[in-house]
């Protein structure tokens, strides 16, 4: 076969054959497609798409590239979230323990920082010793003994992902439904969980910017989800702004504990807990997401969530004393404080220049090969809606380096409006998303709280 031919038909748009994908896919993964040619591939699946068989095909065979994780000897229902990626979205590093502590095990692999948005392994690495790296048998063994565990794509598991993954986010290809789809469920297919809940962003912070295009593709993720066999449902949440405070890496990571220790910020705490609802009642463990949302909150409160997560950080390695005393962890060299040039309230903070201007900093990835500063990031003291005055603080940027701090500054100064009135407050959950049981070809969208 030729890739030049393949990739040509699908920049005009053709539908492309099982084996055409499999020879693009599988000779990336072996090192016979090169970066160019897969970029261009990308590219034109960028412009063209794909329709749902071709998606579906194309999930399993980066499916295929590794090993598929069997945890049918665990007992339990088996179920991880998973999100289409957001700014200041820090939740599965509490939704995960939280949900284990529940009773309901997690088996959750993710991703690294992708376009604007951050990635769960890259938070996760910023805690010192922290390995996202286990073999299956060490992703299995946890998984026996304490029901949760949380890694990134291996050789073994999706291999495919992890590189098209990181190119990707290095070629602007990452907005595209198809693209989003396969490599999600990929790795959701692949790590043995029997259940699946996805958080689907809309709004600027979002890789699906418009509800209309965060709706298709949730369709798309329930559909594959039911197809092979996973009861999978979906909300829609809103990314207009970053989520909680803090963005970055280290700087989520203390909020996440903020957050276990039942003092998080008020949108954090919502979503996570839907979420953790959905999950419990996927699991099994609770008849509505309604009565999993009041356990969620109760397993906060009382620490059981917060204990979970000591565990699964000290049996991945992570040095308990930074997340038991954040403030010993290395205090970022600089740090600048973006005041307010308005009165009123703040009127609206864009998420994706927030997500760029972390870039600057070092929090995420120009290039493949870039070198991430776990320091980097920012931390706003207001949000939305809250009321301000003219030079009064409204965030603190941080970073080890200098370079980028000025272009930061100035970008998240300009994401930043302001207002004389009192904005009108948007829902943080749009909508939920979920195979019709009476007609397993028909996906049923239900404005949330309707
Ligand atoms: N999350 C993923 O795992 N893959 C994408 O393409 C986008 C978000």
């Amino acid at each position: 076969m030729n890739p030049v031919e393949i990739i040509r038909k699908k920049r005009s748009g053709e539908k492309l054959l099982r084996e055409e994908m499999e020879f693009l896919v599988n000779g990336y993964v072996r090192g016979t497609i090169p970066d160019y040619q897969m970029s261009a591939f990308l590219m034109a699946v960028y412009f063209r798409g794909m329709d749902f068989e071709e998606t579906s095909r194309l999930t399993e065979i980066m499916l295929s590239s590794g090993k598929v994780v069997d945890l049918s000897s665990i007992p339990g229902i088996k179920v991880d979230k998973h999100s289409t990626g957001g700014v200041g979205d820090k939740i599965s590093l509490i939704l995960a323990p939280l949900v284990a502590a529940c009773g309901v095990p997690v088996p959750m692999i993710s991703g690294r920082g992708l376009g604007h948005t951050g990635g769960t392994l890259d938070k996760l690495e910023s805690i010192p010793g922290f390995r996202t790296d286990l073999s299956l048998d060490e992703y299995r063994k946890q998984m026996s003994e304490i029901g949760v565990v949380m890694i990134g794509q291996t050789d073994d598991l999706v291999p495919a992902d992890r590189r098209m993954y990181s190119l990707r986010d290095v070629t602007a290809t990452v907005e595209s439904i198809p693209l989003i789809a396969a490599s999600i469920m990929s790795k959701k297919l692949a790590e043995g969980a029997d259940a699946l809940v996805f958080d689907v962003k809309t709004g600027q912070g979002a890789f699906m910017e418009k509800y209309d295009e965060a709706v298709e593709l949730a369709k798309t993720l329930v559909t594959i989800g039911n197809k092979f066999g996973k009861h999978t449902l979906s909300l829609i949440t809103d990314m207009s702004q970053p989520l909680g405070c803090a963005v970055g890496n280290w700087v989520e990571v203390v909020e996440a504990i903020e957050c276990l220790h039942g003092r998080g910020p008020s949108d954090l705490v919502e979503l996570t807990c839907t979420l953790a609802g959905a999950m419990l009642m996927l699991g099994g463990r609770s008849s509505t997401i309604e009565h999993g949302i009041d356990e969620s909150k109760n397993a906060l409160e009382s620490g059981r969530a917060y204990k979970k997560f000591l565990d699964l950080v000290s049996r991945q390695g992570g040095d308990l004393k930074y997340i038991e005393n954040p403030e010993q962890y290395p205090y970022p060299k600089n740090s600048v404080d973006i005041l307010s040039s308005g009165d009123g309230y703040v009127e609206s903070i864009n998420a994706l220049e927030i997500g760029l201007a972390c870039i600057e900093l070092g929090a995420g990835r120009k290039k493949i090969r870039d070198k991430i500063d776990p320091n980097a990031g920012v931390v706003f003291k207001k949000k939305i809606g809250d009321p301000i005055q003219r030079g009064e603080r409204v965030a603190t940027i941080y970073a080890d380096r200098r370079e980028g701090i000025s272009s930061a500054k100035s970008r998240i100064e300009g994401a930043i409006r302001y207002t004389a009135s009192k904005p009108l407050a948007r829902p943080l959950i749009v909508s939920k998303i979920e195979i019709n049981s009476a007609n397993p070809e028909n996906v049923i969208v239900h404005p949330w709280g309707g």
